[in-house]
C-alpha cells in the first residue's frame, strides 16, 4: 500500500506576516492529518522561518527549485541542496512547468537536478505534464514519456522508488480547469506501467501525484482513483483551511 502524499507549492507567494498566519492555521489543524505524507513548499527565502513556524512533526518543508551543481560555487543566484537541507528541506520540486516554459529548463537540466537531489538525500517531486496543444494533437504519452526518459536514463529505474512524481496537466495549472478523475488516472496508468515496463516493484512503490486546480470538493474523487496518490497542490495550498481538507480527503 502506497502512502497518500499532499503538498503544497505556495510558488511566489507570501510574506512573513501571511506565513506566520497561515503556519498557525495549519499547525492547528495537523494532528487531523491521518496517515497521510504532508509537505509545505515556500519560496526559498522563507524556507528556514516556515521551517521554524512548525510545531510537531507531522508537516515536511520542501523547497520549489534546486541548482545542478551540488555543494557551492560561483553561481550567482543559485541555491544548492545542502544549502535546502540546512534551511530543514526534505524535498525540493522539480522541472514544475513554470520553470520549464518560463526559465527555459530543459528535460537534461531538470534529469541533473534529479540526479544531485538524489544524492545529497534529498526526495525529487519530479513533475510531468502536457500542455493543452500537446494533448489536442494526442501527444500526451509522447510528452510525457520524454520527459520521464530523459530522468531515466541519467538516473536509472531503480532509483525512482525514492523519487516522488507529479502529473500536473499544463492547461489545468491555475486555470480552475482540473482533469477529471478518468483522465487524470488514464495518464497515471500509464506512468505507473511505463516504469512497471522496467522494474515493477519500484513502479508497485512510486508516488504519483495530481496536480493542477485541485481543490477540497475535488479532492476525493480525483485521489479515490488507483494510481493517484495524492496532489500537488498550488492555490488552494495558501488557505489552511482548504489545505488540510485537502490532505483529509488524501
Ligand atoms: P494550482 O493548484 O493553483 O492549479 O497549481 C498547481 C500547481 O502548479 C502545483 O505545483
Amino acid at each position: 500500500m502506497r502512502k497518500p502524499f499532499v503538498a503544497g507549492n505556495w510558488k511566489m507567494h507570501g510574506s512573513k506576516a501571511s506565513i506566520k498566519d497561515l503556519m498557525t492555521g495549519l499547525n492547528a489543524k495537523s494532528g487531523l492529518i491521518g496517515d497521510v505524507t504532508v509537505a509545505i513548499c515556500p519560496p526559498a527565502v522563507y524556507l528556514d522561518y516556515t521551517h521554524k513556524c512548525l510545531a510537531g512533526d507531522g508537516i515536511f518543508v520542501g523547497a520549489q527549485n534546486m541548482c545542478q551543481v551540488p555543494g557551492q560555487g560561483a553561481y550567482t543566484g543559485e541555491l544548492s541542496a545542502s544549502m535546502l537541507k540546512d534551511c530543514g528541506c526534505q524535498y525540493v520540486i522539480l522541472g514544475h512547468s513554470e520553470r520549464r516554459a518560463i526559465y527555459g529548463e530543459t528535460d537534461a537540466l531538470i534529469a541533473e537536478k534529479v540526479s544531485v537531489a538524489l544524492d545529497s538525500g534529498l526526495t525529487p517531486i519530479l513533475c510531468v505534464g502536457e500542455t493543452l496543444e500537446e494533448r489536442e494533437a494526442n501527444q500526451v504519452e509522447s510528452v510525457i514519456g520524454r520527459q520521464l526518459d530523459a530522468v531515466l536514463n541519467k538516473v536509472g529505474i531503480d532509483k525512482f522508488s525514492a523519487i516522488v512524481i507529479a502529473y500536473e496537466p499544463v492547461w489545468a495549472i491555475g486555470t480552475g480547469k482540473t482533469a477529471s478523475s478518468a483522465q487524470a488516472q488514464e495518464v497515471h496508468a500509464f506512468i505507473r506501467g511505463k516504469l512497471a515496463g522496467l522494474n515493477p516493484a519500484v513502479a508497485e512503490k512510486v508516488i504519483i501525484q495530481y496536480g493542477g486546480s485541485v481543490k477540497p470538493d475535488n479532492a476525493k474523487e480525483l485521489f479515490g482513483q488507483p494510481d493517484i496518490d495524492g496532489g500537488l497542490i498550488g492555490g488552494a495550498s495558501l488557505n489552511a483551511d482548504d489545505f488540510m481538507a485537502i490532505c483529509q480527503a488524501a
